[in-house]
């Protein structure tokens, strides 16, 4: 290679890596596998070694990665946040090892860590207070995310100890588990929002979140693994470790202490396949040196401490045909590629599809059939292509071209100003968009209704008996018809027919949720329904008047209007609303937003005639105050309607909870 082509790989790589870090630290939406990046990293890092006179001040070796989100403030960290040197085999891991040795002789000891996939947070307690949560940023400054970190459970706000020093800060790791991931992201899907790639990037981008009391809604968790102190308390990481569990926090109870290679192995290996057996995602192991004066000895590079080194896994990978790729069109009509595969095992399953996302995806992998894919299976259960073995592509092979029609009606396809997805607007004729909508208007979130299920509803509209939510209203004039179906008797469609008529009454709230606008979920609904307290308001407020109602953005608002701008949307309700269902508000609509119960914690108990506990939650979080899971000293007041638990009651009592019912929680908002 001549002199300028290497600058320009060696240019092309620190630009292309800087995005790469833009897209992980800030997007929290990464684009390529970790191991890939460490990879270039590394290529880049060694021609900056062999031609020192083309290395970029910018480059991205020489920074930790990061960077800082304008909306929140800016917080030096008194110990900066270094990076973790990596590896990948075990000869990496014996390089470090023999540095180590060699700086220290034979005796020391590892602490031997899960390297948790998450982000990593700095924590500052004064006096047992938690006073600071920060983002680890650039390494040298982060986000001041300290109200969203408070809604965290596990981590204590105050600490019940005599023992830790004035001013300390502790180091850990954030992140999801994998259950929640899938199921919110599962929500996420149902209302048409974007979904988040792995849990790593839904934790993140919970953290960065504007409104901490939709942070408490998500449940995170955090994992700790480092003490800052200014004075020296413990000779060892590992006491550190053991006696922050005695101050209350979090950590890992799989920590173990390691006097040899050996055990450092028979580590790493045992935890290559039992983390899948883990409820969340761990990306690989650390190892730390001990002793804390030998960590001093040892010290640190600019990016990352000599006395540690992280090992990561490699991502589950296999190499596999593609035979094609459908599209599946959702209930909101966005368009999704999914890449049909040759099965392969991989992880213990066999894979036979992986979702492609997007068509930009289609793009960035340059795909074309018949290319034999690197099919990768990280904390997602649906597997994903990483890239494409370009070696073996035929040289006659076609590309994937994402269509500009959908693949249901036909219907000219349209993407959105500053979004991805392309959508089918067909929405009154396109088949899988109409069972969609009334697989999800009866789904158990929205109408619930009973002896009714997704299977029946396809069967229904293939039969022409229904194409439009109001039809199930008048299924019972029906009764030849449905006598017809396979499967399908008496008790069933009696089932069924109560089921129906019973929807009548769920509230607004639901209605609207099952009406399925794009982005008014569950949540949104509720909001709305309380705000404007009927459809009718709803169908006529303006962006303006829709965006001062609280958590309506923009986005949601003009989403709605264009809902409520089509006849044959406002035609549904008019006949939803003649078969009887509810389209206004119920009276508890003092959900006024306030501060009144800040401070105070609660927790609800048994069931109340008026209220659901949804509601009740929902109306003390909105007013400042906060869930408690379980009874303790430390609970307020105990919400306590019909048929308690008998438990409950007693140690409510034992320690002297006072009880209230529904009316006096609403009695102290007014
Ligand atoms: P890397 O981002 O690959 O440089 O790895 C460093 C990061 O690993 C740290 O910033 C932490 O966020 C994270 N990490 C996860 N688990 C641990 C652990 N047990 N000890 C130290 N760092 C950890
Ligand atoms: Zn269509």
């Amino acid at each position: 290679m001549s002199k300028s082509a290497i600058k320009d790989t060696m240019d092309a790589l620190v630009i292309e890596l800087n995005q790469h870090t833009y897209n992980y630290y800030v997007l929290a939406m990464p684009t390529i596998a970790d191991y890939e990046f460490d990879k270039k990293l590394e290529a880049l890092a060694k021609l900056e070694k062999e031609y020192p006179e083309f290395a970029d001040p910018d480059s991205p070796t020489l920074k930790v990665g990061g960077d800082i989100t304008k909306t929140f403030k800016t917080v030096n960290h008194k110990w900066p946040m270094l990076s973790l040197g990596n590896t990948y085999n075990e000869q990496d891991l014996r390089d470090f090892d023999d540095r180590v040795r060699k700086a220290l002789g034979d005796n020391f000891e590892y602490v031997c860590e899960l390297k948790f996939d998450g982000l990593s947070i700095s924590l500052t307690y004064e006096h047992n207070k938690l006073v600071r949560a920060v983002t680890r940023g650039d390494g040298r400054k982060g986000d001041d995310v300290t109200s969203n970190v408070k809604t965290i459970n596990n981590i204590p706000h105050h600490l019940r100890t005599n023992a830790a020093p004035e001013l300390f800060e502790i180091r850990g790791e954030i992140l999801m588990h994998r259950a929640a991931f899938e199921k919110l992201n599962r929500e996420r899907e149902e209302i048409g929002e974007i979904t988040y790639a792995n849990p790593r990037n839904f934790a993140a981008g919970t953290v960065k979140m504007q409104d901490s009391r939709e942070v408490a809604k998500r449940p995170l968790d955090c994992f700790l693994y480092a003490l800052n102190t200014d004075k020296t308390l413990f000779k060892t990481h590992w006491e550190s470790l053991q006696t922050l569990i005695t101050w209350g926090f979090h950590i890992s109870e799989h920590n173990i202490l390691a006097s040899s290679m050996d055990e450092v192995f028979a580590f790493i290996k045992h935890w290559e396949n039992e983390r899948y057996k883990l409820s969340y995602d761990i990306d690989g192991i650390v190892i730390k040196v001990n002793s804390y004066s030998q960590q001093q000895e040892l010290g640190f590079t600019s990016k990352s401490p000599r006395w540690a080194i992280s090992y990561k896994y490699k991502a589950q990978e296999v190499e596999t045909v593609l035979e094609k790729v459908t599209y599946q069109v959702g209930r909101t009509g966005a368009v999704t590629p999914v890449a049909n595969l040759k099965p392969v095992q991989l992880a213990g399953t066999t894979v036979k599809r992986a979702t492609l996302h997007n068509a930009n995806e289609i793009e960035r992998l340059d795909l074309h059939l018949g290319d034999t894919v690197f099919v990768e299976k990280g904390g997602e259960i649906i597997p994903k292509i990483i890239n494409v073995n370009l070696e073996k592509r035929k040289t006659d092979a076609l590309p994937v071209i994402y269509p500009l029609t959908c693949p249901e009606c036909n219907t000219n396809l349209i993407r959105k100003e500053g979004e991805v997805a392309f959508y089918c607007p067909n929405d009154e004729g396109c088949p899988p968009q109409i069972v969609g909508k009334i697989q999800h208007f009866i789904s158990r979130k929205a109408m619930n209704i009973d002896g009714l299920g997704d299977e029946t509803i396809e069967t229904f509209y293939q039969r022409g008996l229904i194409r439009h939510i109001s039809d199930l209203y008048t299924l019972k004039n029906q009764a030849e018809a449905l006598k017809t179906i396979d499967r399908f008797g008496e008790k069933s469609i009696e089932n069924m027919l109560k089921g129906i008529e019973l929807s009548k009454q769920m509230p607004f709230e639901k209605v609207l949720f099952g009406l399925g606008i794009r982005y008014v979920g569950e949540t949104v609904a509720r909001k709305l329904a309380y705000g404007t307290g009927s459809i009718d308001r709803l169908a006529t407020a303006t962006v303006e008047e829709l965006t001062t109602i609280d958590e309506i953005g923009q986005r949601i608002a003009e989403s709605i209007r264009e809902y409520f701008s089509k006849p044959e949307h406002l035609h549904q309700i008019e006949r939803l609303k003649a078969y009887g269902l509810q389209f206004m508000a119920k009276e508890i609509a003092i959900t006024l937003e306030s501060d009144k119960l800040t401070g105070k914690t609660f927790v609800i108990s048994g069931v109340f005639e008026q209220f659901n506990r949804e509601d009740l939650k929902e109306l003390i979080e909105s007013n400042g105050g906060k869930l408690l899971s379980s009874i303790s000293a430390k609970l307020g007041y105990l919400v306590a309607g019909d048929n308690m638990g008998p438990a409950k009651l007693e140690k409510a009592k034992k320690l002297n909870i006072p009880l209230i019912s529904a009316d006096d929680l609403l009695e102290m908002l007014k």
